[in-house]
């Protein structure tokens, strides 16, 4: 037997990050209470997202465009590199309006405990990035990973791993509250992070 179109639709609603069953619930009731048109536009929106966006071949951020809108910026540095956990890190940051330079997002950050290691992010594809090539080299790489247990200990491997390769590598200042997210940070914590970086 199909399940219900409403339990269906709960029970899809309730998969995304910070929805519960409760505002599933409510999600739901209102969408099939919504004019037709109007959800069949949101119905493609996600289709049309999903299936549009990928990963920048430069700096895996999430794209329509390969490469991204800031890969292909001829504006911004080519000597700086950001590394952030998320897509979302490089929105907060772009935000801020401080940053230069160029990105490189990992797609999490190194967590032991739960099985995450070296090879699950895109760090291969950091260090590739750091090969000697016909553009300028990248002298300084700012780590900009959460001030959690993880995020220190991935800015510390990473400290580790791409100083030997030859840029100086930093780390944002702690500004940022204790495991709070970029995301949630104001435009003027994530300029003083940024301005206050240290060596690692
Ligand atoms: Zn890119």
């Amino acid at each position: 037997m199909a399940a219900d179109p409403i339990q269906r639709l709960v029970r899809e609603l309730a998969r995304l990050p910070g929805i519960g069953e409760k505002s599933a619930t409510r999600l739901a009731m209102h969408l099939v209470r919504s004019p037709k048109p109007q959800v069949r536009e949101l119905a493609q929106a996600l289709i049309d997202a999903t299936e549009q966006i990928g990963l920048c071949s430069v700096c895996m951020t999430l794209t329509a465009d390969d490469p991204c809108r800031l890969c292909a910026d001829p504006r911004r540095e080519l000597e700086t590199l950001c590394v952030v956990a998320q897509p979302s890190d490089v929105i907060a940051i772009e935000r801020g309006g401080h940053f230069r330079g160029r990105y490189h997002v990992l797609h999490g950050v190194l967590a032991p405990l739960d099985g995450i290691g070296p090879d699950d992010l895109r760090i291969a594809e950091l260090v590739r990035r750091l090969a000697p090539s016909d553009a300028p080299a990248v002298t300084e790489i700012i780590v900009a990973t959460a001030p959690t247990v993880e995020g220190e200990a991935t800015a510390m491997y990473l400290a580790r791993l791409l100083k030997p390769l030859g840029p100086r590598v930093t780390r944002i200042a702690t500004g940022l509250p204790v495991g709070g997210d970029l995301e949630y940070s104001d435009q003027a914590t994530i300029g003083r992070a940024l301005a206050g970086r240290t060596a690692l």
